[in-house]
């Protein structure tokens, strides 16, 4: 999730103007690099209990944090975001010196660390965490209470990282093999987290701690805390990987209302596994949590908040109303589990391999829902959100993500890809291919481009290059000369030669060639002049 508010408020107010990018900071660079104090260590198991305090909007709590030995090294960093406190770091009945910078915290090791060794370090802290202004787009911790007055409390820190509320290596290249989540909550609320519930532990003190166990690789943002009055149904869907759980969790006087709206759900997972592949995860199983924010792709425990409407709060974001006869946060946020949470980028200026492909599954899912030319429609719509203010690619080693361009022109990116693949077959082969090849994995941008570039047997180099690294749109050129007709890409990266359908009106439908180079097409043009087939995001002019 996170930037479609962005798209939305484009909607309404077209002319936003784009915010500097300030220099990167030492800050910045030690959040996004996988810095000396990093690399060296390999998480292997985060057991993170967590206590919640409604009253104050306090929280103490501890992860251990088990890790393999990957280089000797004397100091481990740990991130935690102030205002929030370390009280110590411990390991094997050690309290060990640290040091703070920023949000970094360097541990110094006391006793040695063999390569190949498994150890654990545990980091216990409290305060009163950054209370999310906006959440998700401007997240942290959200206190608040439901229609009753009951405190209801969601974690929502994609961006803001998972250091705002819990210690750990705060990038995305490096995730556990598995996480306990142990939150204690007062009465009356129940707490949902992520994977399976494994034990719900009266304390003496008349709090519960609800103790939720990941068996697979998740990524740090993902973990959440959703604290309320929850009511709980399950249900289950025979899917590719098996029989898989359904499990959801509304504010208990919005059960009738979930149940009518999650029905939406087997028919998305139907859709989803048929184009992208087996669910992620039959082992921590599939839910929806009701938030009171409007919804994330917390893994195995997805966040929803959109008020049980069809829609996006209600609207269509492709402005053709092909996306007002379902859900978007269940859509969108579901596809997310296979791309952002089974495979995850290790640096968010490749966030776009996150939110391209979870916005090009809306189409999908309309094209399951209403066929290929209503899924078409929809993806072409929402170019209308697209600013072109700065590339798509962000900032690597500085924890900087790409314009917010990442979701629908890059949806329209690989629309377009499609076109030039040209063969749906194939296409769904290689979305499949590429889920099964990167399952449960950290990847790259490159190598996600490498891959789709191989398996289409299409140079996709340039086509990346063009959409993702620059905010240009390519324009062919073309104009009728006695020898027919003449075109060339502009507006492109060196090297763009994409193949591009038009309809010369009555002598119909052509495949042209274009480089930035004149060609000629023996082909008369009379009066309509060229059209360009509208599933190629690019535009054309008539030159004299
Ligand atoms: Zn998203």
């Amino acid at each position: 999730m996170t930037r479609l508010l962005l798209a939305a408020a484009l909607l309404v107010v077209p002319s936003l103007v784009t915010a500097q990018q300030p220099t990167p900071s030492r800050a910045d660079t030690l959040r996004g690099s996988n810095t000396p104090e990093r690399a060296w260590w390999d998480v292997a198991f985060y057991d993170l209990h967590v206590r919640l305090s409604p009253a104050d909007s306090t929280i103490s709590g501890v992860t251990r944090i088990d890790y393999r030995v990957l280089a000797a090294s004397r100091a481990l960093q740990v991130d935690l975001q102030a205002p929030l406190v370390i009280d110590s770091v411990v390991q094997g009945g050690r309290a060990l010196a640290v040091r703070r910078d920023g949000n970094a915290h360097f541990v110094a090791l006391a006793a040695p660390q063999p390569v190949g060794s498994r150890q654990s370090v545990s980091v216990f802290y409290h305060g009163r965490p950054r209370v999310a202004l906006n959440a998700p787009w401007d997240g942290g911790v959200v206190w608040t209470r439901d229609s009753l007055g009951t405190p209801w409390i969601a974690t929502a820190v994609q961006g803001l990282g998972a250091s705002a509320w819990w210690p750990n290596k705060d990038i995305q290249s490096d995730e556990p093999d598995s996480q306990r989540v142990a939150i204690t909550v007062p009465p009356p609320l129940v707490n949902v987290s992520n994977g399976r519930l494994r034990s719900a532990r009266a304390n003496g003190d008349g709090t519960t701690t609800y103790e939720w166990f990941v068996q697979s690789p998740i990524n740090n943002y993902d973990v959440a805390i959703n604290a309320g009055r929850y009511a709980h149904f399950s249900d289950s869907y025979q899917g590719e990987g098996g029989l898989l759980t359904l499990d959801y969790w509304p504010l208990a006087y919005h059960e009738a209302a979930a149940r009518r709206q999650f029905a939406q759900v087997k028919p998305m997972l139907a859709c989803f596994e048929r184009w992208l592949g087996p669910f992620p995860w039959y082992a921590d199983g599939y839910k929806l949590v009701e938030t009171p924010h409007l919804g994330m792709e917390h893994q195995s425990a997805v966040a929803y908040g959109n008020r049980y409407e069809n829609g996006y709060l209600g609207r269509d974001l492709s402005g053709t109303g092909e996306g007002l006869g379902w859900d978007f946060i269940i859509v969108h946020e579901s596809a997310h589990e296979w791309f952002g949470n089974s495979l995850t980028t290790a640096d968010i200026a490749d966030m776009w391999v996150h939110e391209s492909f979870t916005a090009y599954a809306e189409n999908l899912f309309v094209e399951c829902r209403s066929g290929r030319e209503a899924g078409a429609r929809y993806v072409i719509g929402t170019r209308s959100s697209v600013r072109n203010d700065r590339p798509v690619v962000g900032v690597f080693g500085v924890h900087r993500e790409g314009s917010g361009d990442m979701y629908y022109k890059g949806a329209n990116m690989l629309h377009t890809i499609r076109q030039l693949v040209g063969d749906d077959e194939r296409w769904r082969g290689m979305l499949r291919g590429m889920n099964a090849t990167f399952r449960h994995q950290v990847v790259t941008g490159r190598q996600v481009r490498e891959y789709l570039t191989a398996q289409s047997g299409v140079d996709l180099a340039p086509v990346f290059a063009q959409y993702l690294e620059t905010t240009r749109i390519p324009v062919l050129e073309y104009m009728a000369t006695e020898d027919g007709l003449r075109y060339r890409w502009t507006n492109v990266v060196p090297g763009f030669a994409m193949p591009v359908r038009v309809r010369l009106g009555a002598a119909g439908e052509r495949l042209l060639r274009p480089t930035e180079a004149w060609r000629t097409e023996a082909v008369p043009l009379r009066g309509a002049g060229v059209q360009v087939d509208e599933n190629y995001y690019v535009t054309a002019r008539r030159v004299p």
